[in-house]
């Protein structure tokens, strides 16, 4: 277990303690303290309390990376002492030296840099009074003629980070730290994919530090996730947590194959440039130096329009692809900003509103059991129907056998669900003081739901499982994951479909696909002639994919989408795959070596050996696939906003595999601007050098319109 992983199990065995000390004790401590029943020095004694638990807090989360309450649970102790600080006034000293130290994410192992301009905090508020008395206070101190215009930003969910450019090249990358100092992360910078080396055009300023948030995408934590719960390996418990980890990892294992985004929105020393009249132009330039930019920012005329899209932002909060706690209300104008000045640690024209944890309690039905493609059996908790940031819960994962064993949750019990972004929801915590009288421990079941077998489970394996290779439940997942766009991407051909092919044993195993006609589709599954033509049509299709698509479709054990790439790149077919052998297979860059043993294992066995010769028959993985010349040749395409069905990187897979390549951005030398959903300024940017703007299915039409 690396030092930074948060692991489930801790969260798990937390529970009650979460459940009783976090979610009852510290609200009544806080009301209690606001009541003047309550004697001084109690409060006092309180206060001083915090002071050390939240430092306590500090170091577990950003220094041992393995925190022990949650972030809402955290911010309700800042918030209490804040409220017993301001109560006692002048009588408690605020040590200035002591809040900065609060949230400071330096650990040992990085060298040290200072920043040019102090790197600033943000006041929070998780209350509709908290920000109009913001925007009360500010009034008073920049007396404006009339309403404040703001700006609304999304608060990423990340790790706060400082970018140096100097003459447009990006020199250094550093944390907040302590706020004056932080950890230099230069050396990662290669980790984050939307961090450019350069800045684009010539209007930049000589030497600027940006600041923004390096955070990590709800798709590339679930990727990651499931990728390690195939594996058998214990998951993450929040795309923060990956992201600082992924970040400040001093280790090389797993990182290349995560990739962290950065959006920038604050700005630090700026020099041979004037500053910005706003932030509404700050977010333009740093959009014109080619950096990410906030695209959901919105600039409102007053604090009831701020605040209605605070809560504009609150409701579309789980729809968005990336992890956000809040938002931010900053003051637009530059010089208002000025007049407001700062307080120790946080600007005064700026505040942050705290959105409720997604987190709800309910029931537990039942516990189903869901069998993996590897053979994995998954725990899943059966709800009593609970809604939960705007989504309708009835299922949620318990992880594995070793989970439910250390968390003792039992059918009845009364738990906590949690669920960030389009993500599985999880049980986070059992309230064991809710459990009734008549309360049983779980037995977990010792044969396979999906064929009958007996589940094997090794001492040290959190998981039971099913080893009968045959197992139907185990087929429907192989070839899910086949056709998914994790393989070789056969679209139109969904779950229900492959459950309905392999249930009525169609379909037994992945070649098998090769030969099914459209009338055979139409018999077994519910889909219509036309589009069961559009299937076959698919499948027929995906004989042309690249070797590094089907070996990451066939879920080699050990074998990820890093490891699929340096194994398509080594060989050159199938075949020639197919007999490798464990010397042939050490020579391939990236491959650890326990991969290298568990794949060699896997290619001697007879059975695998027949499913390669089975769809090296069927044309599948053929050299000829990986030929250069594509419907997109030496064409560049540039994406903005969310596309409805494609994810970003696998419409980056259908442009390179056409022959294309994909750029970040728009100039005169691009071919098409695809543009989804709430595009950036890039659809801007194409209208105005005549660039054609085309949709997703364009793009489709174009990509597979394949030459013959
Ligand atoms: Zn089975």
């Amino acid at each position: 277990m690396r030092p930074w992983f948060s692991s489930v199990a801790r969260r798990l065995a937390l529970g009650a303690s979460l459940g009783v000390v976090a979610l009852t004790v510290i609200p009544n401590l806080s009301c209690a303290a606001r009541s003047v029943s309550v004697a001084e020095t109690e409060s006092l004694r309180r206060l001083e309390l915090l002071r050390v638990e939240i430092a306590r807090h500090d170091d577990l989360y950003f220094r041992k990376a393995q925190p022990e309450i949650s972030d809402a649970d955290y911010d309700a102790l800042k918030q209490e002492l804040r409220e017993l600080e301001s109560r006692f006034g002048r009588r408690v000293p605020r040590d200035p030296a002591a809040l900065r130290d609060m949230g400071d994410d330096r650990v040992s192992g990085f060298p040290k840099a200072r920043h040019r301009m102090r790197m600033l905090s943000l006041e929070k508020t998780t209350t509709e009074s908290g920000v109009r008395a913001f925007d009360q206070a500010l009034r008073r101190l920049v007396k404006p003629p009339a309403e404040i215009a703001y700006v609304v930003e999304p608060k990423f969910d990340g790790l706060a980070i400082s970018a140096t450019y100097e003459e447009g090249r990006l020199v250094r990358l550093v944390t907040r730290g302590n706020g004056e100092e932080g950890d230099d992360v230069t050396a990662a910078a290669g980790r984050i994919r939307t961090l450019p080396p350069r800045l684009a055009g010539a209007a930049w300023p000589r030497v600027v530090e940006v600041r923004g948030e390096v955070f990590l995408t709800f798709a590339e934590f679930e990727r990651i996730n499931r990728g390690r719960r195939e594996n058998g390996r214990p998951t993450f418990s929040s795309p923060r947590n990956l992201a600082v980890g992924t970040l400040k990892s001093l280790e090389p294992e797993d990182r290349e194959v995560r990739q962290l985004d950065v959006v920038f929105f604050g700005l630090g020393a700026i020099d041979g440039h004037a500053a910005p009249a706003s932030q509404t132009q700050l977010l333009e330039w740093i959009a014109q130096w080619g950096l990410p930019s906030v695209e959901d920012a919105r600039r409102v005329d007053s604090i009831d329009d701020a605040w209605r899209a605070v809560q504009e932002l609150g409701g579309r909060r789980s729809h968005l692809a990336f992890p956000i706690d809040g938002a931010v209300i900053k003051l637009d104008d530059a010089v208002g900003q000025t007049a407001a000045g700062v307080s120790e640690v946080a600007p005064r024209w700026a505040i942050a509103f705290k959105y409720a944890p997604a987190r709800v309690g309910t029931r537990v039905r039942g516990v189903a059991l869901q069998v993996g493609r590897t053979g994995v059996i998954t725990p899943v908790a059966e709800l009593e129907p609970v809604a939960l940031a705007g989504a309708r819960i009835t299922r949620a994962t318990l992880h594995n056998a070793s989970e439910m064993e250390r968390s003792d949750l039992r059918v009845g019990d009364f738990v906590w669900i949690e669920r960030m972004g389009e993500i599985i929801p999880a049980v986070v915590a059992v309230d064991t003081a809710q459990r009734g009288t008549v309360s049983a421990p779980f037995v977990f079941p010792r044969d396979c739901p999906g064929c009958g077998a007996l589940l094997v489970r090794a001492l040290d394996d959190a998981n039971w499982r099913c080893t009968n290779d045959d197992c139907p439940a185990r087929q429907v997942r192989k070839v899910e994951h086949y056709v998914s766009d994790e393989g070789v991407g056969i679209r139109g051909l969904g779950a229900a479909s492959v459950e309905a092919l392999v249930r009525s044993q169609r379909v037994r195993e992945i070649p098998d696909l090769y030969t099914l006609t459209a009338a055979e589709v139409t018999a077994h599954t519910r889909l219509s002639a036309a589009q069961a033509a559009r299937v076959v049509d698919a499948i027929q299709r995906s004989r042309k994919a690249p070797l590094r698509r089907v070996i990451a479709g066939l879920g080699l054990p050990g074998i990820g989408p890093a490891g699929a790439n340096a194994l398509g790149a080594r060989f050159a077919d199938l075949p020639q795959f197919a007999a490798a052998r464990e010397s042939d297979l050490q020579q391939v860059e990236g491959l650890r070596p326990e991969s290298v043993r568990a794949l060699a294992t896997a290619l001697s066995a007879e059975r695998t050996q027949q499913l390669l010769a089975r769809l090296a028959a069927a044309g599948v993985g053929a050299q000829s696939a990986t030929a250069d010349a594509g419907t997109l040749a030496g064409k560049e395409v540039v994406f903005t906003g969310t596309l409805p069905t494609l994810s970003r990187r696998r419409a980056t897979e259908l442009v390179e595999e056409a022959g294309g390549r994909v750029a970040d951005r728009v100039t005169a030398a691009t071919w098409r601007l695809v543009a989804g959903r709430n595009p950036a300024s890039k659809l801007h940017q194409a209208t105005a050098l005549g660039v054609p703007v085309i949709e997703e299915a364009e793009l489709l039409r174009l990509a597979e319109a394949a030459p013959e």
